[in-house]
Protein backbone atom coordinates (compact mmCIF):
# COMPACT_ATOMS: atom_id res chain seq x y z
CA UNK A 1 0.00 0.00 0.00
CA UNK A 2 0.97 3.59 -0.71
CA UNK A 3 2.18 5.11 2.66
CA UNK A 4 1.54 8.38 1.84
CA UNK A 5 -2.21 7.75 0.45
CA UNK A 6 -3.97 8.35 4.10
CA UNK A 7 -2.28 11.63 3.93
CA UNK A 8 -3.29 12.49 0.74
CA UNK A 9 -7.09 11.89 1.49
CA UNK A 10 -6.06 13.50 5.20
CA UNK A 11 -4.71 17.18 3.30
CA UNK A 12 -8.19 17.04 0.86
CA UNK A 13 -10.47 16.48 3.88
CA UNK A 14 -8.77 19.32 5.63
CA UNK A 15 -9.02 21.58 2.80
CA UNK A 16 -12.98 20.82 2.24
CA UNK A 17 -13.30 21.67 5.86
CA UNK A 18 -11.05 25.06 5.93
CA UNK A 19 -12.25 25.66 2.76
CA UNK A 20 -15.66 26.11 3.98
CA UNK A 21 -17.30 23.28 1.96
CA UNK A 22 -20.93 22.08 2.84
CA UNK A 23 -20.41 19.72 5.46
CA UNK A 24 -22.25 17.09 3.86
CA UNK A 25 -19.36 16.78 1.24
CA UNK A 26 -16.91 16.59 3.46
CA UNK A 27 -17.17 12.59 3.52
CA UNK A 28 -16.43 12.52 -0.07
CA UNK A 29 -12.59 13.17 0.67
CA UNK A 30 -12.62 8.93 1.42
CA UNK A 31 -15.72 8.08 -0.17
CA UNK A 32 -14.40 8.77 -3.35
CA UNK A 33 -11.58 6.56 -2.80
CA UNK A 34 -12.67 3.28 -2.01
CA UNK A 35 -12.79 2.29 -5.92
CA UNK A 36 -9.39 3.91 -6.19
CA UNK A 37 -8.04 1.14 -3.49
CA UNK A 38 -4.87 1.85 -1.80
CA UNK A 39 -6.58 3.36 0.68
CA UNK A 40 -7.52 2.38 4.04
CA UNK A 41 -10.06 4.39 5.93
CA UNK A 42 -9.12 3.18 9.95
CA UNK A 43 -5.78 5.45 8.94
CA UNK A 44 -7.68 8.68 8.48
CA UNK A 45 -9.73 7.91 11.27
CA UNK A 46 -6.86 7.54 13.84
CA UNK A 47 -5.25 10.38 12.71
CA UNK A 48 -7.83 13.01 12.02
CA UNK A 49 -9.74 11.68 14.76
CA UNK A 50 -8.73 9.31 17.92
CA UNK A 51 -5.35 11.27 17.37
CA UNK A 52 -6.68 14.52 17.79
CA UNK A 53 -8.35 13.52 20.97
CA UNK A 54 -11.31 14.00 19.40
CA UNK A 55 -13.20 10.59 19.64
CA UNK A 56 -16.07 10.77 21.57
CA UNK A 57 -16.22 7.05 22.47
CA UNK A 58 -19.11 5.99 20.66
CA UNK A 59 -17.98 2.79 19.30
CA UNK A 60 -19.54 2.59 16.24
CA UNK A 61 -16.65 1.96 14.50
CA UNK A 62 -15.18 -0.68 16.67
CA UNK A 63 -18.84 -2.49 16.70
CA UNK A 64 -19.35 -1.95 12.39
CA UNK A 65 -16.10 -3.18 11.79
CA UNK A 66 -16.65 -6.58 9.37
CA UNK A 67 -13.14 -7.93 9.84
CA UNK A 68 -12.67 -6.94 13.72
CA UNK A 69 -10.34 -4.45 13.04
CA UNK A 70 -10.57 -2.55 16.48
CA UNK A 71 -10.29 -3.00 20.36
CA UNK A 72 -12.07 -0.58 22.32
CA UNK A 73 -9.54 0.76 24.73
CA UNK A 74 -10.20 3.66 27.30
CA UNK A 75 -12.90 5.49 25.74
CA UNK A 76 -11.61 5.08 22.18
CA UNK A 77 -10.83 2.83 19.41
CA UNK A 78 -7.30 0.86 18.98
CA UNK A 79 -6.40 -0.14 15.47
CA UNK A 80 -4.87 -3.83 17.18
CA UNK A 81 -5.95 -5.70 13.79
CA UNK A 82 -4.67 -2.97 11.39
CA UNK A 83 -3.49 -5.57 8.73
CA UNK A 84 -6.90 -6.90 8.73
CA UNK A 85 -9.00 -3.93 6.96
CA UNK A 86 -10.47 -4.70 3.84
CA UNK A 87 -10.88 -1.28 2.71
CA UNK A 88 -14.65 -1.04 3.25
CA UNK A 89 -14.51 2.69 4.63
CA UNK A 90 -17.98 1.65 6.93
CA UNK A 91 -15.31 3.01 9.91
CA UNK A 92 -15.00 6.72 8.79
CA UNK A 93 -18.76 6.32 7.32
CA UNK A 94 -20.13 5.70 10.93
CA UNK A 95 -17.70 7.83 12.81
CA UNK A 96 -19.83 11.18 14.19
CA UNK A 97 -16.70 13.27 14.88
CA UNK A 98 -15.65 12.79 11.26
CA UNK A 99 -18.93 14.26 9.62
CA UNK A 100 -22.32 15.17 10.72
CA UNK A 101 -25.45 13.30 10.44
CA UNK A 102 -26.85 12.85 6.54
CA UNK A 103 -29.40 15.90 5.91
CA UNK A 104 -32.02 13.10 5.24
CA UNK A 105 -31.07 11.70 8.54
CA UNK A 106 -34.59 12.63 10.33
CA UNK A 107 -36.45 11.34 7.14
CA UNK A 108 -34.77 7.58 7.33
CA UNK A 109 -35.82 7.02 10.73
CA UNK A 110 -39.28 6.89 10.40
CA UNK A 111 -40.52 10.04 12.34
CA UNK A 112 -44.28 10.52 13.65
CA UNK A 113 -46.45 13.25 11.49
CA UNK A 114 -47.10 15.82 12.35
CA UNK A 115 -43.32 16.44 12.92
CA UNK A 116 -42.96 19.49 15.30
CA UNK A 117 -39.85 21.30 16.42
CA UNK A 118 -39.30 23.54 19.37
CA UNK A 119 -35.58 23.06 19.22
CA UNK A 120 -34.61 20.15 20.69
CA UNK A 121 -34.72 18.00 17.30
CA UNK A 122 -37.75 16.85 15.61
CA UNK A 123 -40.62 15.09 17.60
CA UNK A 124 -44.19 14.60 17.54
CA UNK A 125 -45.49 14.97 20.98
CA UNK A 126 -44.02 15.20 25.00
CA UNK A 127 -44.77 14.06 28.74
CA UNK A 128 -43.85 13.49 32.10
CA UNK A 129 -43.85 9.83 33.15
CA UNK A 130 -42.77 8.13 36.27
CA UNK A 131 -43.56 4.49 37.50
CA UNK A 132 -46.41 3.32 39.70
CA UNK A 133 -44.62 2.06 41.67
CA UNK A 134 -42.28 3.96 44.47
CA UNK A 135 -39.53 1.36 44.70
CA UNK A 136 -38.98 1.61 40.77
CA UNK A 137 -38.92 5.37 41.35
CA UNK A 138 -36.34 5.01 44.01
CA UNK A 139 -34.74 2.69 42.43
CA UNK A 140 -34.05 4.26 38.65
CA UNK A 141 -32.66 7.82 38.03
CA UNK A 142 -35.59 10.11 36.85
CA UNK A 143 -38.94 8.00 37.38
CA UNK A 144 -38.10 4.72 35.60
CA UNK A 145 -39.84 5.49 32.60
CA UNK A 146 -36.66 3.71 30.66
CA UNK A 147 -36.48 0.69 32.83
CA UNK A 148 -40.12 0.19 32.52
CA UNK A 149 -40.31 0.45 28.73
CA UNK A 150 -37.68 -2.35 28.46
CA UNK A 151 -39.13 -5.13 30.76
CA UNK A 152 -42.14 -4.27 28.99
CA UNK A 153 -41.05 -4.52 25.56
CA UNK A 154 -38.67 -7.86 26.54
CA UNK A 155 -42.23 -9.50 28.22
CA UNK A 156 -44.48 -8.70 25.50
CA UNK A 157 -41.62 -10.30 22.92
CA UNK A 158 -41.23 -7.03 21.02
CA UNK A 159 -37.86 -7.04 21.33
CA UNK A 160 -35.48 -9.87 22.68
CA UNK A 161 -32.88 -8.39 24.59
CA UNK A 162 -31.37 -4.08 24.82
CA UNK A 163 -27.84 -3.35 24.38
CA UNK A 164 -27.25 -1.19 28.24
CA UNK A 165 -24.94 0.18 29.95
CA UNK A 166 -24.42 -1.92 33.74
CA UNK A 167 -21.82 -1.52 36.85
CA UNK A 168 -19.54 -3.23 38.58
CA UNK A 169 -20.09 -4.24 42.14
CA UNK A 170 -17.16 -2.86 44.10
CA UNK A 171 -17.61 0.62 41.68
CA UNK A 172 -21.17 1.45 40.95
CA UNK A 173 -19.92 4.66 39.03
CA UNK A 174 -18.41 2.88 36.62
CA UNK A 175 -20.21 1.31 33.63
CA UNK A 176 -19.33 -1.32 31.06
CA UNK A 177 -21.82 -2.45 28.14
CA UNK A 178 -24.55 -4.99 28.78
CA UNK A 179 -26.63 -7.55 26.40
CA UNK A 180 -29.90 -7.22 28.52
CA UNK A 181 -32.57 -10.44 27.67
CA UNK A 182 -34.35 -10.54 31.05
CA UNK A 183 -35.88 -8.43 33.14
CA UNK A 184 -33.11 -8.93 35.83
CA UNK A 185 -30.55 -7.99 33.40
CA UNK A 186 -32.86 -4.54 33.00
CA UNK A 187 -32.84 -4.08 36.62
CA UNK A 188 -29.22 -4.50 37.24
CA UNK A 189 -28.94 -1.49 34.75
CA UNK A 190 -31.10 1.53 36.33
CA UNK A 191 -29.93 4.65 37.01
CA UNK A 192 -27.33 7.01 35.83
CA UNK A 193 -23.49 7.07 35.66
CA UNK A 194 -22.06 9.99 34.71
CA UNK A 195 -18.94 8.72 33.68
CA UNK A 196 -18.41 7.17 30.15
CA UNK A 197 -20.35 3.85 29.49
CA UNK A 198 -19.83 2.40 26.57
CA UNK A 199 -23.22 0.59 26.28
CA UNK A 200 -23.19 -0.09 22.35
CA UNK A 201 -19.90 -2.22 22.15
CA UNK A 202 -22.72 -4.98 23.31
CA UNK A 203 -24.20 -4.48 19.59
CA UNK A 204 -21.39 -7.11 18.07
CA UNK A 205 -22.47 -9.72 20.94
CA UNK A 206 -26.03 -9.02 20.14
CA UNK A 207 -25.36 -9.56 16.25
CA UNK A 208 -23.33 -12.87 17.13
CA UNK A 209 -25.67 -14.10 19.10
CA UNK A 210 -28.52 -13.40 16.77
CA UNK A 211 -30.45 -11.77 19.73
CA UNK A 212 -32.96 -9.81 17.78
CA UNK A 213 -35.13 -7.46 17.74
CA UNK A 214 -33.32 -5.68 20.27
CA UNK A 215 -33.58 -1.74 22.10
CA UNK A 216 -30.47 0.22 22.48
CA UNK A 217 -30.18 3.01 25.50
CA UNK A 218 -27.36 5.11 24.77
CA UNK A 219 -26.22 8.63 25.29
CA UNK A 220 -26.76 10.78 22.10
CA UNK A 221 -22.92 9.94 20.86
CA UNK A 222 -24.58 6.26 20.87
CA UNK A 223 -27.03 7.36 19.25
CA UNK A 224 -25.77 9.12 16.22
CA UNK A 225 -23.30 5.91 15.99
CA UNK A 226 -26.03 3.87 15.74
CA UNK A 227 -27.90 6.01 13.05
CA UNK A 228 -24.96 6.13 10.97
CA UNK A 229 -24.20 2.46 10.83
CA UNK A 230 -27.97 1.77 10.12
CA UNK A 231 -28.01 4.12 7.34
CA UNK A 232 -25.01 4.28 6.09
CA UNK A 233 -24.58 4.28 2.03
CA UNK A 234 -22.19 1.27 2.12
CA UNK A 235 -23.83 -1.50 2.45
CA UNK A 236 -22.34 -4.68 4.09
CA UNK A 237 -23.49 -7.36 6.11
CA UNK A 238 -22.82 -6.18 9.73
CA UNK A 239 -24.57 -2.67 8.94
CA UNK A 240 -27.49 -4.66 7.56
CA UNK A 241 -28.08 -6.21 10.58
CA UNK A 242 -28.46 -3.59 12.59
CA UNK A 243 -30.50 -1.82 10.13
CA UNK A 244 -33.28 -4.90 10.12
CA UNK A 245 -32.48 -5.67 13.69
CA UNK A 246 -32.22 -2.39 16.16
CA UNK A 247 -35.60 -1.95 16.26
CA UNK A 248 -35.65 0.91 18.93
CA UNK A 249 -33.24 3.50 20.18
CA UNK A 250 -33.89 5.41 23.57
CA UNK A 251 -31.45 8.32 23.93
CA UNK A 252 -30.69 9.60 27.32
CA UNK A 253 -30.53 14.12 26.94
CA UNK A 254 -26.87 14.73 27.57
CA UNK A 255 -24.61 18.09 28.43
CA UNK A 256 -21.63 15.99 28.91
CA UNK A 257 -20.30 12.86 30.70
CA UNK A 258 -17.28 13.50 33.60
CA UNK A 259 -13.97 11.48 33.97
CA UNK A 260 -13.77 8.69 36.37
CA UNK A 261 -11.68 11.09 38.72
CA UNK A 262 -15.22 12.71 39.20
CA UNK A 263 -16.10 9.98 41.29
CA UNK A 264 -12.56 8.85 42.98
CA UNK A 265 -12.64 12.35 44.20
CA UNK A 266 -15.93 12.23 45.92
CA UNK A 267 -14.50 9.04 47.44
CA UNK A 268 -11.43 10.60 48.22
CA UNK A 269 -13.32 13.93 50.16
CA UNK A 270 -15.73 11.75 51.79
CA UNK A 271 -13.39 9.16 52.97
CA UNK A 272 -15.62 6.25 51.47
CA UNK A 273 -15.04 3.26 49.47
CA UNK A 274 -16.13 3.86 45.78
CA UNK A 275 -18.78 0.94 46.51
CA UNK A 276 -20.91 3.66 48.99
CA UNK A 277 -21.64 6.04 46.30
CA UNK A 278 -24.93 4.49 45.57
CA UNK A 279 -25.88 7.05 43.35
CA UNK A 280 -25.28 10.31 41.66
CA UNK A 281 -27.91 12.67 40.10
CA UNK A 282 -27.34 16.03 38.38
CA UNK A 283 -29.75 18.25 38.60
CA UNK A 284 -28.03 22.11 38.78
CA UNK A 285 -26.31 20.89 41.33
CA UNK A 286 -24.44 17.13 42.20
CA UNK A 287 -26.67 15.03 44.36
CA UNK A 288 -24.65 12.16 45.87
CA UNK A 289 -26.40 9.36 47.73
CA UNK A 290 -24.15 6.94 49.75
CA UNK A 291 -24.75 3.24 51.04
CA UNK A 292 -26.95 3.66 54.21
CA UNK A 293 -29.60 6.87 52.01
CA UNK A 294 -26.86 9.52 53.54
CA UNK A 295 -26.79 12.35 50.88
CA UNK A 296 -24.61 15.11 50.32
CA UNK A 297 -25.16 17.89 47.57
CA UNK A 298 -21.64 19.33 45.67
CA UNK A 299 -21.36 22.35 43.32
CA UNK A 300 -22.30 21.67 39.87
CA UNK A 301 -19.95 24.47 38.89
CA UNK A 302 -17.01 23.35 40.92
CA UNK A 303 -17.46 19.50 39.45
CA UNK A 304 -17.51 20.94 35.94
CA UNK A 305 -13.29 20.73 36.01
CA UNK A 306 -13.86 16.98 35.77
CA UNK A 307 -16.05 17.43 32.85
CA UNK A 308 -15.25 14.79 29.97
CA UNK A 309 -13.00 17.05 27.45
CA UNK A 310 -14.27 14.57 24.33
CA UNK A 311 -17.34 15.67 25.01
CA UNK A 312 -16.66 19.01 23.20
CA UNK A 313 -17.02 17.36 19.87
CA UNK A 314 -20.60 16.87 20.54
CA UNK A 315 -23.18 18.77 19.23
CA UNK A 316 -26.53 16.57 20.47
CA UNK A 317 -27.80 16.97 23.90
CA UNK A 318 -31.75 15.47 23.13
CA UNK A 319 -31.07 12.55 21.17
CA UNK A 320 -32.68 14.34 17.82
CA UNK A 321 -32.02 10.93 16.03
CA UNK A 322 -33.47 8.63 18.76
CA UNK A 323 -37.04 7.05 18.30
CA UNK A 324 -37.65 8.21 22.21
CA UNK A 325 -35.52 10.31 24.12
CA UNK A 326 -35.71 10.68 27.69
CA UNK A 327 -33.89 13.08 30.62
CA UNK A 328 -34.60 14.47 34.44
CA UNK A 329 -34.10 17.91 32.90
CA UNK A 330 -34.08 19.58 36.23
CA UNK A 331 -37.49 17.31 37.48
CA UNK A 332 -36.92 15.19 40.07
CA UNK A 333 -38.20 11.34 40.06
CA UNK A 334 -40.31 12.23 36.45
CA UNK A 335 -38.85 11.29 32.97
CA UNK A 336 -39.20 14.08 30.32
CA UNK A 337 -40.23 11.64 27.38
CA UNK A 338 -39.94 13.42 23.97
CA UNK A 339 -41.34 10.25 21.23
CA UNK A 340 -39.86 11.26 18.11
CA UNK A 341 -40.81 8.01 15.52
CA UNK A 342 -43.19 5.82 14.51
CA UNK A 343 -41.07 2.84 16.66
CA UNK A 344 -41.02 5.23 19.29
CA UNK A 345 -45.14 5.64 19.54
CA UNK A 346 -45.52 2.13 19.35
CA UNK A 347 -43.46 1.20 21.96
CA UNK A 348 -44.79 3.95 23.94
CA UNK A 349 -48.57 3.43 23.70
CA UNK A 350 -48.03 -0.41 24.12
CA UNK A 351 -46.36 0.46 27.73
CA UNK A 352 -48.63 3.11 29.10
CA UNK A 353 -52.05 0.78 28.41
CA UNK A 354 -50.49 -1.32 31.19
CA UNK A 355 -50.68 1.09 33.52
CA UNK A 356 -47.57 1.25 35.03
CA UNK A 357 -46.53 4.76 34.23
CA UNK A 358 -48.40 7.97 35.32
CA UNK A 359 -47.70 10.89 33.06
CA UNK A 360 -48.37 14.63 33.36
CA UNK A 361 -47.82 17.53 31.17
CA UNK A 362 -44.07 19.02 30.75
CA UNK A 363 -44.05 22.46 32.16
CA UNK A 364 -43.66 24.88 29.40
CA UNK A 365 -40.10 25.98 32.03
CA UNK A 366 -38.57 22.35 31.25
CA UNK A 367 -39.27 22.55 27.73
CA UNK A 368 -37.82 26.36 27.35
CA UNK A 369 -34.57 24.64 29.22
CA UNK A 370 -34.56 21.74 27.06
CA UNK A 371 -34.33 24.33 23.47
CA UNK A 372 -31.66 26.14 25.47
CA UNK A 373 -29.49 23.31 26.62
CA UNK A 374 -30.05 21.79 22.98
CA UNK A 375 -29.30 24.66 21.17
CA UNK A 376 -26.27 25.58 22.90
CA UNK A 377 -24.95 22.45 21.95
CA UNK A 378 -25.89 22.14 18.60
CA UNK A 379 -24.81 25.97 17.71
CA UNK A 380 -21.00 24.97 18.68
CA UNK A 381 -18.99 24.81 15.67
CA UNK A 382 -18.13 20.80 14.36
CA UNK A 383 -15.32 18.67 15.88
CA UNK A 384 -13.64 19.08 12.30
CA UNK A 385 -13.42 23.13 13.18
CA UNK A 386 -12.58 22.70 16.73
CA UNK A 387 -8.19 22.62 18.20
CA UNK A 388 -7.23 19.44 19.03
CA UNK A 389 -7.14 17.78 22.68
CA UNK A 390 -3.13 18.65 22.67
CA UNK A 391 -3.83 22.43 21.60
CA UNK A 392 -6.69 22.79 24.49
CA UNK A 393 -4.30 21.47 26.87
CA UNK A 394 -2.15 23.67 25.74
CA UNK A 395 -4.18 26.47 26.17
CA UNK A 396 -5.97 24.85 29.71
CA UNK A 397 -8.89 25.62 27.54
CA UNK A 398 -10.42 22.06 28.31
CA UNK A 399 -14.33 22.16 29.92
CA UNK A 400 -16.01 20.88 26.99
CA UNK A 401 -19.64 23.33 28.28
CA UNK A 402 -17.59 26.34 28.93
CA UNK A 403 -14.95 26.16 26.16
CA UNK A 404 -13.80 29.39 25.58
CA UNK A 405 -12.26 28.74 22.28
CA UNK A 406 -13.20 29.74 18.64
CA UNK A 407 -17.02 29.29 18.36
CA UNK A 408 -17.45 29.04 22.61
CA UNK A 409 -21.34 27.55 22.61
C1 LIG B 1 -23.70 10.67 31.07
C2 LIG B 1 -25.13 11.10 31.22
C3 LIG B 1 -25.45 12.45 31.18
C4 LIG B 1 -26.79 12.86 31.31
N1 LIG B 1 -27.08 14.20 31.27
C5 LIG B 1 -28.36 14.61 31.34
C6 LIG B 1 -28.66 15.98 31.26
O1 LIG B 1 -27.78 16.84 31.07
N2 LIG B 1 -29.99 16.35 31.33
C7 LIG B 1 -30.98 15.43 31.50
O2 LIG B 1 -32.15 15.81 31.54
N3 LIG B 1 -30.73 14.11 31.57
C8 LIG B 1 -29.43 13.67 31.50
N4 LIG B 1 -29.15 12.33 31.55
C9 LIG B 1 -30.26 11.35 31.54
C10 LIG B 1 -30.77 11.00 32.93
O3 LIG B 1 -29.71 10.85 33.84
C11 LIG B 1 -31.59 9.68 32.91
O4 LIG B 1 -30.82 8.66 32.32
C12 LIG B 1 -32.87 9.80 32.12
O5 LIG B 1 -33.66 10.84 32.64
C13 LIG B 1 -33.69 8.50 32.15
O6 LIG B 1 -34.23 8.32 33.42
P1 LIG B 1 -34.97 6.96 33.79
O7 LIG B 1 -35.42 7.04 35.21
O8 LIG B 1 -35.98 6.68 32.74
O9 LIG B 1 -33.76 5.93 33.65
P2 LIG B 1 -33.58 4.46 34.24
O10 LIG B 1 -34.88 3.74 34.17
O11 LIG B 1 -32.87 4.52 35.52
O12 LIG B 1 -32.62 3.83 33.11
C14 LIG B 1 -31.39 4.42 32.83
C15 LIG B 1 -30.71 3.69 31.69
O13 LIG B 1 -29.54 4.42 31.36
C16 LIG B 1 -28.48 3.53 31.04
N5 LIG B 1 -27.24 4.19 31.44
C17 LIG B 1 -26.80 4.45 32.69
N6 LIG B 1 -25.65 5.13 32.66
C18 LIG B 1 -25.33 5.30 31.36
C19 LIG B 1 -24.26 5.93 30.69
N7 LIG B 1 -23.26 6.54 31.33
N8 LIG B 1 -24.26 5.92 29.34
C20 LIG B 1 -25.25 5.31 28.65
N9 LIG B 1 -26.31 4.70 29.24
C21 LIG B 1 -26.35 4.70 30.59
C22 LIG B 1 -28.76 2.27 31.82
O14 LIG B 1 -28.38 1.18 31.03
C23 LIG B 1 -30.27 2.29 32.05
O15 LIG B 1 -30.89 1.38 31.18
C24 LIG B 1 -27.82 11.89 31.47
C25 LIG B 1 -27.49 10.53 31.51
C26 LIG B 1 -26.17 10.13 31.39
C27 LIG B 1 -25.85 8.66 31.42
S1 LIG C 1 -16.21 8.84 17.60
FE1 LIG C 1 -17.01 6.76 17.53
S2 LIG C 1 -16.82 6.12 15.37
FE2 LIG C 1 -15.52 7.94 15.67
S3 LIG C 1 -13.47 7.13 16.11
FE3 LIG C 1 -14.49 7.47 18.08
S4 LIG C 1 -15.44 5.51 18.60
FE4 LIG C 1 -14.93 5.44 16.41
S1 LIG D 1 -21.81 15.00 25.71
FE1 LIG D 1 -22.81 13.04 26.12
S2 LIG D 1 -23.50 12.42 24.08
FE2 LIG D 1 -21.95 13.94 23.76
S3 LIG D 1 -19.97 12.89 23.56
FE3 LIG D 1 -20.23 13.39 25.71
S4 LIG D 1 -21.18 11.58 26.61
FE4 LIG D 1 -21.48 11.46 24.39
Amino acid sequence: MDSQRPDEIRARYRSLVDGGADEGDWAYAWRSEINRGGFKAVDLLMREIVDQGKCVGCAACVTVCPTDVFDYVDEVPKDTRHEACVHCVLCADVCPSLRPPDPDASDVIGLRAPVRDDGYGPYNYEFLARSVKNDMVKATQDGGFTTELLIHLLRTGDIQGAVLGDTYEDNPQQGFHKLATTPEDVMSCVGSRYTYSPNTVALNEAMQKDVKPIAVVGVPCQVNGVRQQQHSSIRMEINRWYRSNVSLVIGLYCSEAFTFESVSSIAEDYKVPLSDIENINIKGKVIVRFKGGKEEVLSLKDYQRYARPACLYCQDYAGDQADIGVGGIGLMDWTYVVVRTEAGHRATQSLLQTGLIETMEVPEKAKKLLARLSKQKANKPRPAQLPSLAERIESGDLDPKNFQGKGAA
